[in-house]
């Protein structure tokens, strides 16, 4: 298997207050961490112990103040933001607890955001999108805008739009935070489903039950990796 993400001795200080009263906070204090392609990982820990911060280090939304990060194989830890938004928008998906849909546009043109921004000619977008609303069990909800959406709903449109780049890795935060419990169970069963057809996962949860689903449970607290759990 070859590995997806290699983190190496990663640290994220966070610096704010005044010069003469600098608040440092170590968010990340040295993880090292190989998750392999086709894993489904889940991050639990307390609030405030990382794990969103981790988070967005491998989805190259922040940057390490220290440490190596390799996404498959490529060193990205010291990339420019456009560089880094190059490399997000081909490889990396992210699933927000918010959802964050554009609320004018239909879930197909949701969708075919991330395409819009690659550049791909109309006809292959709408037929990418087209086919990654389907994976997630909306065909017949294409036309739809968000208002028309129940949260379960939005949050599958969000969990299309982050496939239809077919990514090296899907990110989600707590992506079940919003919703009641029957639809959070369908966003876990198309968790098991995507899994199942080799995708690489990792989910940021307090829900034990979520964290069940997955193989494997990273347990973090004060900034640091404390378990590695690999479930039966
Ligand atoms: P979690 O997602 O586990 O609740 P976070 O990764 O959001 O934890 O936060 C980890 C630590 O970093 C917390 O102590 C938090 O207060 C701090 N932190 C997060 N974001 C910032 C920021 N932008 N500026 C300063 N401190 C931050
Ligand atoms: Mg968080």
């Amino acid at each position: 298997m070859k590995p997806v993400v290699e983190l190496h001795q990663v640290e994220r200080i966070y610096r704010s207050g005044s010069r003469r009263r600098q608040v440092e906070v170590r968010a990340l204090d040295g993880v090292s961490l190989k998750i392999d392609e086709g894993e489904f990982v889940s991050v639990m820990g307390p609030s405030g112990s990382g794990k969103s911060t981790l988070l967005h280090i491998l989805g190259l939304l922040d940057r390490p103040s220290s440490g190596r990060y390799l996404l498959a194989g490529d060193d990205v830890t010291a990339l420019d933001d456009e560089a880094a938004a190059r490399v997000r928008n081909r490889r990396i998906g992210f699933i927000f607890q918010a959802f964050f849909l554009m609320p004018r546009y239909t879930a197909l043109k949701n969708v075919e955001l991330p395409l819009v921004y690659r550049g791909l000619p109309e006809a292959e977008r709408r037929s990418r999108a087209e086919r990654a609303l389907a994976e997630v069990g909306l065909a017949d909800r294409m036309d739809h805008l968000p208002s028309e959406l129940s949260g379960g709903q939005k949050q599958r449109v969000a969990i299309a739009r982050a496939l239809v780049q077919e990514p090296a890795l899907l990110l989600a935060d707590e992506p079940t935070g919003n919703l009641d419990s029957e639809s959070g169970r369908e966003i876990l069963a198309l968790f098991d489903h995507l899994h199942g057809a080799g995708k690489t996962l990792v989910v940021v949860t307090h829900e034990r039950e979520i964290a069940e689903r997955s193989r494997r449970v990273l347990h973090m607290r004060d900034g640091r990796l404390v378990n590695d759990e690999v479930l039966g």
